[in-house]
């Protein structure tokens, strides 16, 4: 087979993102512009002013980085304690529910990292730099705990003890819905938002109302991975399975863009905190 240089170049950049923990980068990225284009101006302005220090300025930009930190020796400290907060194992069976202390010992869950980092980065009180390690925390644990096996059980490891072939090639159930399913548009992430952002609206439930939103975002993912089918038959992930559950993928992704949206809005405007209050 001839490859063209630029084919060539397309498929190394391809294998230079392959998948490591929670949604992909595509994933992370794709959610991190979701919410961008919801942003209150007022919320836009504090995230860039927060980001400015680093020299970056979108969420996209830092969506990925708490995954990268386990590439980083001088990062090692911080990734060996966040590393178990990018998800939460149920106990399979009916028990999609949030018991904190079976679910989430000493609170290392992405529910209660997220309960944590939301509050620091809305208190001004704290660091700039607190606030803006907080903050990039939480644009890439409300990606991580929509994709559901980011909630699964503890019996698989969320899927990554389940073996499956995809496309002629061993690989386990985590890495397809980390990153192989939405690899099969093959978009890149401005065009996958892009597709997102143009079809319907989704509906989503207010987050005021509710008192733990991320444990019902936890137990959302945890009831699709017990769906029917979401374990495919034979182990294989065929072209029907993709058919169907691409589209979930998608969803996931819309919700988890247009929440984490409302949570920065709420964090980071105080007009519209206290609209909400209201
Ligand atoms: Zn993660």
């Amino acid at each position: 087979m001839r490859f063209t240089r630029r084919a060539a170049t397309a498929l190394s950049a391809c294998l230079s993102i392959a998948p490591a923990h929670a949604w992909g980068p595509l994933g992370h990225r794709v959610v991190a512009e979701l919410a961008q284009q919801r942003l209150s101006p007022a919320a836009e302005a504090e995230v860039e002013r927060l980001l400015a220090p680093e020299h970056t300025k979108s969420l996209a930009d830092i969506a990925n980085w708490p995954d990268q930190l386990q590439d980083d020796p001088a990062m090692a400290t911080l990734w060996k304690h966040t590393r178990s907060q990018h998800y939460i194992n149920f106990h399979g069976g009916s028990a999609c529910a949030y018991v904190p202390p079976r679910d989430c010992r000493n609170g290392r869950c992405v529910v209660a990292a997220l309960e944590h980092d939301v509050d620091v980065l809305g208190d001004q009180g704290k660091p700039a730099s607190a606030r803006r390690q907080a903050l990039k925390f939480v644009v890439h644990f409300v990606g991580d705990i929509h994709q559901p096996l980011h909630a699964g059980y503890r019996a698989d490891k969320g899927g990554n003890t389940y073996q499956v072939q995809f496309e002629g090639n061993g690989t386990n159930l985590h890495k397809v819905w980390d990153s192989r399913l939405l690899y099969t548009r093959h978009l890149d992430w401005p065009a996958y938002a892009q597709r997102l952002d143009s079809a319907a609206p989704v509906k989503l439930l207010p987050i005021a109302p509710l008192d733990n939103p991320y444990a019902q975002w936890a137990e959302e993912s945890c009831r699709i991975t017990a769906e029917p089918g979401f374990y495919p038959p034979n182990h294989r992930i065929t072209p029907a399975y993709v058919d169907t559950w691409l589209p979930v993928a998608d969803r996931r992704l819309r919700e988890a863009g247009r929440r984490l949206a409302q949570v920065l809005n709420l964090a980071l405007d105080p007009a519209t905190a206290m609209a909400t209050k209201h």
